[in-house]
């Protein structure tokens, strides 16, 4: 690796918003459904919405509607505030880390469900063009595919870190078809090479030979997991992975 993918590792690392990650946390309960009452007039509660949703929760939502409106396994993917929903699985879980506090453009752990943070769209006061968040909802779009084909369980982190690989790389040649102002080149390379740098990290890291704990505890440190504690688990858990 040369010179110019150390500048952007270290980059990456001084400026944790353009880590992006997601995948694999159990933590969440979802899928919960409260049984209805009785009133037959009444028209069917659709789950309490918030009042106004912020700008970045709408604008990946339009962009995840115009690239996967028509796809039968994608189009009803709900897409939230990661914060407001980072902060709701914190107050049930205290032993899993703020998704946001380490700064994840967005974040799925089903085949229901994306979350997206406000660096999606706007990063260090930047307006950030449309493939920006565009690349980053097709990452999960890729974890979400890779959740239902699993039914919603990932059995070990080394299965999560060959995923993250695997979704990585296509993401990166998302990027290859994707065009650019000339005023986003500068960007562009930098989210590219950083990338890049994320595809050669998962991939290495998933031919090391290691035991579960020892991924998990690279997932963590590279803070592509938040924090976790496995005894804070209720078992069973649709996945397993925080039991051991
Ligand atoms: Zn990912």
């Amino acid at each position: 690796m040369g010179d110019p993918a150390r500048t952007v590792t270290e980059r990456v690392v001084e400026d944790p918003a353009t880590r992006a990650t997601t995948y694999g946390d159990t933590a969440v309960q979802q899928g919960v459904r409260v049984a209805q009452g009785g009133k037959p007039k009444a028209a069917p509660k659709k789950a309490p919405a918030a009042p106004t949703e912020p700008a970045h929760v709408l604008k990946a939502r339009a962009l995840w509607k115009a690239a996967f409106g028509k796809d039968a396994q994608l189009a009803n993917v709900r897409i939230g505030d990661l914060k407001a929903h980072s902060d709701r699985n914190r107050a049930k879980r205290p032993d899993v880390g703020k998704l946001h506090g380490v700064e994840y453009q967005a974040w799925t752990n089903s085949s229901r469900d994306v979350y997206v943070n406000t660096t999606l769209v706007m990063l260090s006061g930047t307006t950030m063009p449309d493939w920006y968040p565009e690349a980053f909802l097709r990452h999960e779009a890729i974890h979400v595919r890779q959740f239902a084909a699993t039914a919603d369980a990932v059995p070990t982190y080394l299965a999560m870190i060959k995923a993250e690989a695997s979704a990585y790389a296509e993401t990166v040649r998302w990027l290859d078809g994707v065009t650019w102002l000339p005023a986003e080149k500068a960007t562009y390379d930098a989210v590219y090479d950083a990338l890049e740098v994320v595809v050669t990290g998962f991939t290495d890291r998933s031919k090391v030979t290691a035991t579960e704990l020892e991924h998990k505890a690279w997932m963590v440190t590279e803070k592509y997991l938040p924090e976790h504690t496995p005894s804070a688990e209720p078992v069973p858990r649709p996945l397993s992975l925080y039991v051991r």
